[in-house]
């Protein structure tokens, strides 16, 4: 399958106040997760306080790269034009080691793709800002 470039550009993510820590670790590739100081939950996606127990302080901590497939969607439908020759593709839903749940893309066939699958963070620059995660599939069937 040949991809071609695009003419309309890629979308991107709107970096606001309370995932901008989140943006700039995935942009130094380190997969980074909310950690609130009072309680140790891991929390995700980031936010202003902990949903657990209200604090407002916030920490961050180094997730290890590491987790298994959750649940995914194959997409057979481009939800935007730049997407139309990339289809079908999987998007996952990763349950990482820590315990938190993250979306990304994966580098393997949508129909390789396993519930339970072992999965690693990978980091997809896109430009100067933004990079996205896309797993690596660590064992396709
Ligand atoms: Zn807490």
């Amino acid at each position: 399958m040949s991809r071609q470039t695009s003419p309309v550009p890629r979308p991107l993510p709107q970096v606001d106040p309370d995932h901008a820590h989140w943006w700039e670790a995935l942009r130094r590739h380190e997969l980074l997760v909310q950690e609130c100081p009072q309680c140790k939950a891991c929390i995700f996606p980031p936010q202003p306080a902990c949903p657990y127990c209200r604090s407002l302080e916030r920490g961050w901590r180094r997730s290890s790269g590491r987790g298994k497939v959750y649940s995914w969607v194959v997409v057979h439908r481009a939800s935007h034009p730049w997407f139309a020759d990339r289809i079908p593709y999987a998007a996952v839903l990763v349950e990482m080691e820590e315990g938190f749940r993250v979306v990304g893309s994966i580098d393997c066939p949508p129909e390789r793709v396993q519930e339970g699958m072992p999965v690693e963070a990978g980091f997809e620059d896109v430009d100067e800002q933004i990079s996205l995660l896309r797993f690596h599939a660590n064992n396709p069937v």
